[in-house]
């Protein structure tokens, strides 16, 4: 933990670098299995996935028998808990619903507005260290509201050849329509390109190492949307005395884990506060199951002092963390005055857990500083705003000239003329 003091101003950006990789190498092998999936299809899929997950399938698409496997593995109470994080995101989902917008803008002249859903897409869901069937929840819940037909999910087979089953619950309560067991760059070469049996997609969700991060890119160069671009996950603490600092040291600690190069900030405008925060640390990262992972996390991690309120809100805008927890007095200085952060956090009871699972609020959040041009998750990232108009004879009398002028002035007389033949025939 790197412990800075009233840093000058001239040294921010280097305290808050975040501890990102080049991505040139894992560029050339991404670019190179998306060639092989398009050309070849699933005997591609199947020879990265002996490869790169060490079994060899039989077929990639999981069955019914497997789906109903999967709900006997999974106890009554871990049941409940997903069902109760479901109804909490999918009642703050729906209510991002938004009516449809309709204008006359001038008489005879009707615009309007309304959200069409993305018909198919597609959910990559990382294996690893964690099975991260929450993640399923955030994105399945809101597509299914937004009307999305076709939800394809990814996720790279265990060594038996199997998924987690927490995870094939999850897809299946969530009306995911297909899950397989792909991972890595051959999933969303899969989802970009379609395959014999995986479809091709519009839009690719989920969060991923750096190769699937590239290859998510990548999926762009062939007219399919990603929801954004996605980095090590992060967390900032503002907090004073009035905070409890175990429970903030347990707050970056939770961060701490997801990755190695997690990253997590603390700012404070007390030393002897940063000091208990430190002590707390030290107390309860041992104790973690995942404290190797946490610990390396930690070293990339900052605790810092700033003279006032100002200047800590202007570092973390400045930074723009992807949660940012506001445990505080004046907690109203940052709520109001935050600007770039992607989910936030207000007061003691309120850890940063609650919204990775279960109050409601959207875990797919911009990382690396994107928090500063991307929203995260949220219902409209599975639809689209689709624009109609209707003009009648008295709406083009009453904006035809103002066409006729412009189009000329643009050069572009072909414009002008389906303008002019429709207000001649007026007269
Ligand atoms: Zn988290």
């Amino acid at each position: 933990m790197k412990k800075i003091i009233n840093p000058d101003k001239n040294k921010w950006e280097e305290i808050l670098r975040r501890p990102t990789k080049s991505v040139e190498d894992v560029e050339k092998t991404v670019y190179q299995i998306f060639g092989e999936v398009k050309s070849k299809g699933n005997e591609a899929v199947a020879k990265y996935t002996q490869l790169f997950d060490g079994i060899s399938l039989e077929t990639e698409i999981v069955s019914e028998e497997e789906i109903k496997a999967a709900e006997t593995k999974i106890s009554e109470e871990l049941k409940e808990a997903i069902n109760l994080a479901k109804n909490n995101i999918e009642r703050f989902h729906a209510a991002q619903e938004t009516d449809k917008v309709s204008v006359e803008t001038t008489p005879g002249v009707h615009c309007w507005q309304e959200k069409k859903a993305i018909q198919k897409i597609g959910l990559y869901i990382p294996g690893g260290t964690a099975p991260l069937f929450s993640t399923i929840l955030m994105l399945a819940v809101p597509a299914k509201l937004a009307g999305c037909e076709e939800i394809v999910l990814c996720s790279p087979p265990d060594k038996k050849g199997e998924l987690n089953p927490a995870i094939l619950y999850t897809a299946n309560l969530c009306g995911v329509s297909k899950i397989f067991k792909v991972g890595g760059i051959q999933a969303i070469a899969a989802l970009t390109f379609g395959t014999e049996t995986i479809p091709k997609v519009y839009k690719i969700f989920g969060p991923g190492n750096q190769f699937v991060t590239v290859a998510k890119q990548l999926a762009t160069k062939y007219n399919v949307a990603i929801d954004m671009p996605a980095g090590p996950s992060e967390l900032l603490v503002v907090a004073d005395e009035s905070a409890n600092a175990a429970f903030v040291a347990s707050d970056l600690l939770s961060q701490a884990e997801h990755g190695i190069d997690s990253q997590v900030i603390l700012i404070s405008l007390s030393e002897p506060f940063l000091e208990d925060v430190e002590k707390e640390i030290i107390k309860q990262l041992p104790e973690l199951p995942r404290n190797e992972i946490a610990k390396a996390a930690m070293e990339n991690s900052r605790l810092i002092v700033v003279k006032d309120e100002q200047e800590a809100l202007e570092m973390i805008n400045e930074y723009g963390p992807e949660h940012f927890i506001i445990c505080l007095k004046n907690e109203d200085v940052f709520i109001d005055g935050i600007i770039n952060a992607g989910s936030v956090f207000i007061g003691n009871f309120t850890p940063e857990s609650a919204g990775d699972y279960a109050s409601g609020t959207n875990h797919t959040l911009p990382t690396n500083g994107y928090a500063k041009q991307y929203s995260g998750v949220n219902l409209d990232s599975f639809m689209r705003a689709v624009t109609f108009q209707r003009i009648s004879e008295e709406g083009i009398k009453n904006i035809g000239s103002a066409i006729e002028l412009m189009a000329e002035a643009e050069g572009l007389q072909a414009h002008k003329n389906a303008v002019t033949l429709r207000l001649n025939s007026l007269k």
